[in-house]
């Protein structure tokens, strides 16, 4: 299938229409940003990496159950993905306090939480996402009681699923943001799952390997990325 014309250009992703309406193709970029888009650079073959990673999650969490949008990869930067429309929501799910929770409820970073918990913020730019609750969404006409309570317990799902296994692989799942989308009368998962959505600590070191090391200056970025990579696939 071929790229027809660009639909959506993000921070880190292009989509593009093709011929048949029922899919995208998704494009991963090397450009990364941070604090709302402040701090811009890029991060080498970043795209690629990605590309994989979340390739290889979304087929993980649909062997166990959890429908995704996403179909196959097309190349090393694209994959087919159906043509949802996205939810104007990020979805936060936190194990362990860490970045804005951390600063917000006076936690060390690192500190367990005694449950996961839980965030909506509003996808919207100009107002830097504001964290929201279920009414604001309600209310914003974004998503209906019963999808949010849809999305919560998938939510809370894919947490179990990946949690179990970063574990196997010595990675701690920190925290990380998921996005959903419309697909007829369904809601599926959508954008990516990768070191740019995740945090990720190695459990043996502590040692970060997620999009925190760009953020904070912190060196060593594409390895964490690659590192990440060859965990997940590595028997
Ligand atoms: N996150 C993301 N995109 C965003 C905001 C957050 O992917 O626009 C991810 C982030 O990588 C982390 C989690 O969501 O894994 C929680 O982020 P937090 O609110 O602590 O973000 P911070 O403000 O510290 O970057």
């Amino acid at each position: 299938m071929d790229k027809l014309n660009l639909v959506y250009e993000g921070k880190a992703k292009k989509v593009y229409s093709t011929e048949d309406k029922s899919y995208f193709i998704m494009e991963f970029k090397d450009d990364a940003t941070a604090f709302n888009g402040q701090k811009k650079g890029k991060i080498r073959d970043k795209g690629i990496v990605n590309n994989r990673i979340s390739a290889f999650l979304f087929e993980l969490l649909e062997k166990n159950g959890i429908k995704t949008h996403f179909v196959k990869l097309l190349s090393e930067r694209e994959m087919l993905v159906k043509a949802v429309r996205i939810l104007p929501l990020e979805v936060i799910v936190r194990n362990i306090a860490a970045g804005s929770l951390a600063k917000k409820l006076g936690l060390n970073e690192g500190e367990k939480l005694q449950r996961p918990v839980l965030e909506l913020c509003y996808k919207n730019d100009k107002l830097q996402d504001p964290m929201i609750n279920n009414f604001h969404a309600m209310a914003l006409g974004i998503a209906t009681q019963e999808q949010l309570k849809f999305i919560e317990e998938t939510s809370f799902k894919i947490n179990k699923i990946l949690q179990a296994f970063f574990m196997q692989k010595g990675i701690i799942l920190v925290d990380f943001k998921l996005e959903y989308g419309t697909f007829g009368d369904e809601i599926l998962l959508a954008d990516e799952i990768s070191p740019d959505t995740c945090r990720l600590w190695d459990a043996g070191t502590g040692e970060k390997l997620d999009k925190d090391r760009f953020r904070r200056d912190l060196g060593k970025v594409e390895e964490a990325y690659q590192e990440v990579l060859k965990r997940l696939i590595e028997k």
